[in-house]
């Protein structure tokens, strides 16, 4: 390959649409501050989505952290390890702790047979992650929240366009994050969200997102500044307009991969999930070495000798990190299966742009070994 392949690449809106959007903000000088364009794209994700409510934010961590902050939680919360490092983090940085639980083997989201016995009197709260946009068992996890009295917060940040059962991702549980970051299936070049249906919560997120400001004289929370602006929100609603025909693109590319590579030996590919509309964020591939007959940084190696950078999500698993070591907890018999899935997974080059021909390259090199 001629050019560095990178494992995505920023989907972007025409150039002169994206400045025709943002014409009118050097009129008005408003930038920033829950402007018209932020407005508007409130409404127009509000719609897209089908969910109750939604608030928008610079970017996905500080939804997700200022979102555990507003449910004003204390004490223990349980999620897993395998996943993006904010996920931990907005939960540490909240002073909570967090209880690494372990995944499950197809969907790689949070082992719903194990929660409960993680759950001690300091639990508070359950962040499962949609990871790769697969979808967690989210009535199991619901049933489990009602009996022990626990808030569910998904982290959805993979997730944006997923439905199960017909209704958005984002409608299960307390409130989920969705990241419109640059690398994600829906960008505003970096931004998020969250949507809830506690009316409450809009209040509260409002204020949290801007310093915990109600008006002028009175300022009721120690708030953080988190506030999407006029031209995150232009790229939003140039980016939502694509946005369909982006992940049928997405579909194209993965079921190419998957007829490729279905027959090599000590691969596992993405599977369907019953009841879900995927958004195909992810190209994730777990690799076998006994089956496969090399490791997974074999694979990566071999890949980036021919420009192909593909990536290593996620590795390392968080209840690894020195940082962690002091304030997490783990279960007993430890966390078998994100460990193996963590050593053995490899995610490859997945945007809407790239040719089928390029897949077909990077599966002849991925067969080739
Ligand atoms: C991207 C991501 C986040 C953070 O979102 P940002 O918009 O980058 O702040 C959180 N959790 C997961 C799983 C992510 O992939």
């Amino acid at each position: 390959m001629d050019d560095k392949v990178l494992v995505t690449k920023a989907l972007l809106p025409e150039y002169e649409e994206y400045c025709e959007i943002i014409k009118p903000l050097w009129e008005s000088h408003w930038l920033t501050n829950m402007g018209k364009l932020h407005i508007q794209l409130e409404q127009e994700l509000k719609a897209y989505l089908g969910v109750n409510d939604i608030s928008l934010f610079n970017n996905g961590h500080m939804a997700l952290e200022l979102t555990l902050q507003a449910l004003g939680l204390q004490g223990e919360v349980i999620t897993t390890p395998f996943t993006f490092v904010s996920t931990a983090h907005a939960i540490a940085r909240n002073g909570l702790s967090p209880v690494f639980c372990d995944i499950e083997e197809d969907t790689f989201t949070i082992n719903t047979n194990q929660i409960e016995s993680l759950i001690t009197d300091k639990t508070c709260a359950l962040v499962p992650v949609h990871v790769y946009g697969n979808i967690c068992n989210v009535e199991k996890i619901q049933k489990i929240a009602d009996k022990y009295r626990l808030k569910v917060i998904y982290d959805a940040a993979h997730a944006f366009g997923v439905k199960y059962k017909g209704s958005s991702i984002g409608n299960f549980g307390e409130a989920s994050m969705f990241s419109f970051h640059a690398t994600k299936v829906f960008n505003t070049i970096e931004g998020g969200a969250v949507t809830f249906h506690n009316e409450q919560l809009r209040e509260k997120l409002y204020q949290l997102k801007n310093f915990g400001i109600k008006s002028e004289v009175a300022i009721q929370a120690i708030g953080s500044n988190a506030k999407m602006n006029e031209f995150q929100a232009a790229m939003g609603l140039c980016n939502l307009k694509i946005l369909d025909a982006a992940i049928q693109k997405r579909k194209a590319i993965m079921e190419r991969y998957c007829k490729n590579l279905q027959t090599c030996p000590g691969l596992k590919l993405p599977q369907d999930q019953a009841y879900t509309e995927k958004n195909y964020a992810y190209m994730p591939i777990i690799i076998s070495r006994e089956e496969y007959g090399h490791t997974r940084d074999y694979l990566y190696d071999k890949l980036k000798e021919k420009n192909i950078y593909a990536r290593k999500y996620f590795y390392p698993l968080i209840s690894s990190l020195d940082c962690y070591r002091d304030i997490q907890r783990l279960p007993a018999e430890g966390l078998p299966v994100a460990e193996k899935i963590s050593e053995g997974v490899l995610t490859l080059p997945i945007e809407p742009n790239m040719t089928l021909d390029l897949v077909d390259k990077i599966c002849d090199i991925i067969l080739s070994i």
